[in-house]
């Protein structure tokens, strides 16, 4: 059933409610009987599953569409595509071998999010490299959506992870030469490949999305960004589709921007046009300073549409749909300026 249709039949009947498509009439003061509306019917004749990624990670995009085709849990496919980065030490923006804060510290934030609006998150969260299967539990196995510092590093461990140093000797050297002059200014596009937010929708049209990250290099001690925050880093709407940001969390938080690309997209823009407004949105800010950070959204829509857009030129999403990879530049207003 179409949700304009099911909508026009709620009004009617004053309580009307679907579950998947089916619609049942219930009496008023039974709460306990309402549930959601989720109409899981695929309105996408894309070639499914389809896994897209902030950045250029052909490696995670891959391992996740591989979970996927084989039949795998979506959950699953977002978890080991995020993990492959988090172990990556040469990835210095997420996991292990991430860039640490100013004191020297390696403190990882991430979320994930389901069809039904489910959720997890750590923020803050030391000694563990796989911060994306710590939010994973937090949301499957307690009452809770975040968890914060020691008590998450405490949790996972109580989950049988083990405990890592997570600063390597090549991010410990980077961050002892940033120390002679210690000048905190974040550095645009660093590296082509920062936070790993994923949006993923499996054969049944079915949407989710995680995001992981070490965070901004030499943030000061205690620093949460957008990433593990839900509605800032990462939203899912399995009516409507999903959005994830990286770049200057500060920024995302202030126009709670993921959920505000789902909610465009709600009102009829496309992926690329919802990513595009959200950033419109930052950059029309009073005062913003936005030649100087970059931020990017990737987004996908029920029917399987995807779109990007950045600030800065340079940022790009990796797609994965039909057997093959591509990394796709994204929209941006800012060119960048030749050397
Ligand atoms: N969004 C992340 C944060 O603010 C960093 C990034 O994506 O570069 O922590």
């Amino acid at each position: 059933m179409k949700r304009r249709h099911f909508l026009k039949n709620a009004s009617l009947t004053g309580v009307g409610l679907a579950v998947g498509s089916a619609v049942t009439s219930c009496k008023e003061n039974t709460p306990e009987k309402i549930v959601a509306v989720t109409n899981t019917t695929p309105e996408t004749k894309a070639i499914l599953p389809i896994v897209i990624a902030t950045w250029n990670v052909p490696n995670a995009t891959a391992k996740a569409a591989k979970v996927l085709q084989e039949g795998g849990h979506i959950l699953d496919a977002l978890e080991q595509g995020c993990m492959v980065e988090e172990a990556d030490v040469k990835n210095q923006s997420v996991g292990k071998g991430g860039r640490p804060d100013r004191d020297g510290n390696v403190t990882l934030d991430a979320c994930i999010m389901n069809k039904d609006g489910d959720c997890g998150a750590v923020v803050y969260m030391q000694n563990i490299t796989h911060a994306i299967s710590v939010a994973r539990k937090v949301m499957e196995e307690t009452p809770h959506v975040m968890l914060a510092g020691k008590g998450a590093e405490d949790y996972a461990v109580s989950t049988g992870m083990k405990r890592d140093n997570l600063l390597t000797e090549a991010s410990k050297k980077e961050w002892q030469e940033w120390l002679k002059e210690a000048k905190y200014k974040p550095i645009i596009n660093i590296e082509n490949h920062d936070t790993i937010g994923m949006l993923a929708m499996d054969k049944n049209g079915d949407l989710s999305g995680a995001c992981t990250t070490s965070g901004l290099a030499y943030k000061m001690g205690g620093r949460v960004g957008d990433s593990p925050i839900i509605g800032s880093g990462l939203f899912i709407d399995n009516e409507i589709g999903g959005c994830v940001a990286t770049g200057m969390g500060e920024e995302v938080v202030k126009t709670v921007g993921s959920f505000l690309v789902v909610e465009l997209m709600r009102q009829g823009k496309s992926p690329q046009e919802a990513c595009k407004e959200a950033i419109m949105r930052i950059i029309n800010k009073p005062n913003s300073n936005y030649k100087n950070f970059q931020v990017g959204y990737i987004a996908m829509n029920k029917k399987g549409e995807t779109g990007s857009f950045s600030i800065h030129q340079w940022f790009s999403m990796t797609k994965f749909q039909d057997d093959k990879n591509e990394n796709l530049q994204s929209g941006f207003v800012v060119k960048a300026q030749s050397n």
